[in-house]
């Protein structure tokens, strides 16, 4: 069983004594798709270990197989049934069957069961189900039903490929973020005491966060619009009205709340939009805090120096407390790039890796990790040999950082005076901080979908004019890039019913909703012409396929610019390079736009139709060669011929091996995360970049096979004793 859970032989018999039931078994699934009895109180227990049923075989089988309860006043009429003699069922008449499913995933059936025939009522089914998503959570911590793909525990090293959602690496212990816990009581003799109890937990809830928002934000200027999002849902009614509801028809204030915790995060789980997945991580993680207080908990005590946080979700509150607490990094199983856990981590510099599943059920508190955010790593368990290494890059790293700062002043360029201009990715406004921090020549790309995720709303143009200007008056001249909306498909539009698409990241998203609702479009260029307030402005367009669609956003941008009072002193439009079709439009399009900017991510995920966000295909197509350097080059000789600037602003900039190449084709403008700058500025500085094209174009020549261009460049570096 899990961690601190009562054992399943135990859970059987307060069930049968809460519900005043003669029998209750608990199934568990198994390898091959196998119901085994795993405790029961009433049945002979010597059936438990033996008595085994295919899914699909029996009522038991009929309800993980349909995945619905079932009660049933006579079963052993019910044409399902099958009789098990081990067992000496016999004598009961009735039996109420639910699925125990966590996360979509069966894990068992639960099943209580009367001699007299009867049918079970509303609330004592509610409270048999409130008790299997319990088990669900129990068995999915101590990794059953998933033995044979995750195992669970065990001394030997685990490797986990996932994303990175904020950079760096860290050595050090595991500690493991617990979720929702159990309730110790599931019904209440008195709703109307219950209730208050209730609602002072909730009270004390809500002052948390707003003593948060208010006073406990990081140092810096803070992820503000990712808290005041969470503490919209904090106040939503909907939610909480439901666990207020369970409480008035006899749940405790836990189980009312860990129950719907648990239907609210199947539901989200189920939405494909990670942004609204978001919401469900959000509630879980009130309601882990709504349970901490009713068990009158205390401040949480400090970590270990170097803790690794695993957990399956995490909320941005919980992850402000773990900081507080001291973690060094983090690795959360259901985040994504672009969610609420990364942009904190990044905003906080906590390294930290998402999207990998069954990180938690394999490790243990205090057990060692490495946590390689760089590339998309955890280890458990390292081996000696594995740690050593780890713990050697990490304090060469360490040293490095120090001669990072005397780098932050100077221009950059390769040690035989090639300029190089490094702008910086960024989507909050608080990242803007990062200039001054890191020295950068200006934002490369600013996603200004993204303040409208985390705020959960498209806002209206006198807001975005707001933010825009705010933007570049904090950039103080340099130069800022700002895209359009790149919302839709994955991204949830707000507001807006989507349809569910089958593949989103090809939909119908990005500038192919600008231009068939222009309303929106148009409103986002208002606001970002009136933000320019005279000054220079760049904009531009993301998911551009054809030279056409570029010519129509174009033309709704110079139409809105001729309707306000004072245009930009210089309005350049530029078209992002991210679908390959544009590769062979170049002759139409280049002349046409004033800049072009490689979106490496999207455009490496067409080219080979890799989905991006898919961990498992993650790593296996490389950014270093031969198709993707022959695309590029075919780019920068048609910017060139038209002397039209050819930018890259995808994650690839940001690898200081994969900049350097990018540098050695002949780009001269990169944007990258604000961690990425001053070591892709350190790097091109002790290279000299005549010797280094050479080598670059004799490998390109090669016909070299998956990653041996990555290979041999990396070994040529290292012989130079460059800083990778
Ligand atoms: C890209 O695709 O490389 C890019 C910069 O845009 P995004 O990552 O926001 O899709
Ligand atoms: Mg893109």
């Amino acid at each position: 069983m899990a961690r601190g859970a009562a054992p399943l032989s135990e859970v059987v018999a307060l069930v049968a004594a809460e519900m005043v039931a003669e029998v209750c078994s608990i199934y568990v699934v198994r390898p091959g798709e196998i119901l085994e009895l795993a405790a029961t109180h009433g049945l002979n227990p010597a059936a438990v270990g033996r008595t085994r049923l295919q899914v699909g075989e029996g009522i038991v089988g009929l309800v993980a197989a349909t995945g619905t309860t079932l009660n049933l006043p006579d079963a052993q009429n019910h044409p399902a049934f099958v009789y098990r003699p081990e067992t000496g069922e016999e004598p009961f008449a009735s039996m109420l069957s639910v699925p125990v499913r966590r996360a979509g995933r069966l894990r068992g059936v639960l099943t209580v069961q009367n001699r007299l025939p009867r049918r079970y009522g509303e609330l004592e089914v509610e409270t048999v189900e409130t008790v299997a998503m319990l088990i669900a959570e129990a068995l999915a911590a101590a990794g059953a039903g998933e033995a044979s793909e995750e195992g669970a525990g065990g001394a030997m090293p685990r490797r986990f490929v996932a994303s990175t959602l904020a950079p760096g690496l860290v050595l050090g212990p595991v500690v493991v973020h617990g979720g929702v816990r159990q309730p110790a009581r599931l019904l209440a003799d008195d709703p109307a005491a219950e209730l208050a109890r209730l609602e002072r937990a909730v009270a004390a809830m809500q002052a948390e966060i707003d003593a948060l928002i208010e006073g406990g934000l990081p140092p810096g200027e803070a992820p503000r619009e990712v808290l005041e999002a969470y503490r919209l849902v904090a106040a939503d009614a909907g939610w909480l009205r439901r666990v207020r509801e369970a409480v008035r028809g006899g749940l405790s204030a836990e189980a009312a709340i860990h129950r719907i915790a648990e239907e609210v995060h199947e539901r989200m789980r189920r939405i494909a939009d990670p942004h609204l997945r978001e919401r469900g991580a959000d509630i879980e993680d009130m309601a882990g805090r709504l349970l901490g207080s009713l068990a009158g908990e205390t401040a949480p005590e400090p970590v270990p120096p170097g803790a690794i946080l695993l957990a399956r979700r995490l909320g941005p509150a919980d992850l402000l407390a773990w900081q507080a607490r001291g973690i060094a990094g983090l690795a959360v199983e259901e985040a994504s790039p672009a969610g609420h856990a990364a942009i904190l981590a990044r905003a906080l510099g906590l390294p930290a890796l998402g999207g990998a599943r069954g990180m938690t059920a394999a490790a243990e508190a205090g057990a060692p990790a490495i946590l390689d955010a760089d590339q998309g790593l955890l280890i458990l368990r390292p081996e000696s040999e594995v740690a050593e290494a780890y713990a050697r890059a990490a304090s060469a790293r360490a040293a490095r950082r120090a001669d990072y700062a005397l780098l932050r002043e100077r221009p950059t360029a390769t040690r035989d005076g090639v300029g190089v201009r490094l702008m910086l990715n960024v989507g909050l406004a608080f990242e803007l901080d990062q200039l001054a921090a890191t020295g950068a020549d200006g934002i490369g790309l600013y996603r200004t979908e993204i303040a409208m995720l985390a705020r959960g709303a498209i806002t209206d143009v006198a807001d975005q004019e707001a933010v825009y200007a705010g933007v570049l008056d904090r950039a103080e001249g340099r130069p800022v890039l700002f895209r359009t909306l790149d919302l839709g498909g994955d991204k949830m539009l707000p507001g807006a019913e989507v349809a569910a698409e089958e593949n989103p990241a090809m939909g119908w998203r990005s500038i192919r909703v600008g231009l068939d609702r222009p309303a929106l479009l148009r409103r986002q260029l208002r606001a970002l012409l009136l933000a320019a307030r005279g000054r220079p402005l760049s904009i531009m367009f993301p998911m551009i396929a054809t030279a056409a669609e570029f010519r129509a956003a174009r033309a709704i941008l110079r139409a809105e610019e001729a309707r306000v009072p004072r245009p930009p002193a210089r309005l350049a439009v530029g078209c992002m390079v991210e679908v390959p079709a544009l590769l062979f439009q170049l002759e139409a399009l280049a002349p046409e736009a004033d800049f072009l900017s490689v979106g490496s991510n999207d455009l490496m995920q067409f080219l080979f139709a890799a989905d991006r966000a898919n961990a498992q295909i993650a790593g296996r197509y490389d950014f270093l060669s031969a198709p993707v350097f022959a695309a590029l080059e075919r780019l920068l000789v048609a910017g060139t011929a038209l002397g039209k600037p050819v930018s890259l602003c995808g994650e690839a900039a940001a690898r200081p091996l994969d900049a350097l190449a990018l540098v050695g084709l002949g780009f001269r403008t990169l944007s990258m995360s604000a961690s990425a700058i001053l070591p892709v500025k350190a790097l091109l500085a002790e290279v000299d970049l005549a010797g280094f094209a050479a080598l670059l174009a004799e490998v390109r020549r090669a016909d070299l096979g998956a990653g041996e261009m990555r290979e041999t460049l990396e070994a040529w570096a290292r012989e130079q004793g460059l800083p990778l």
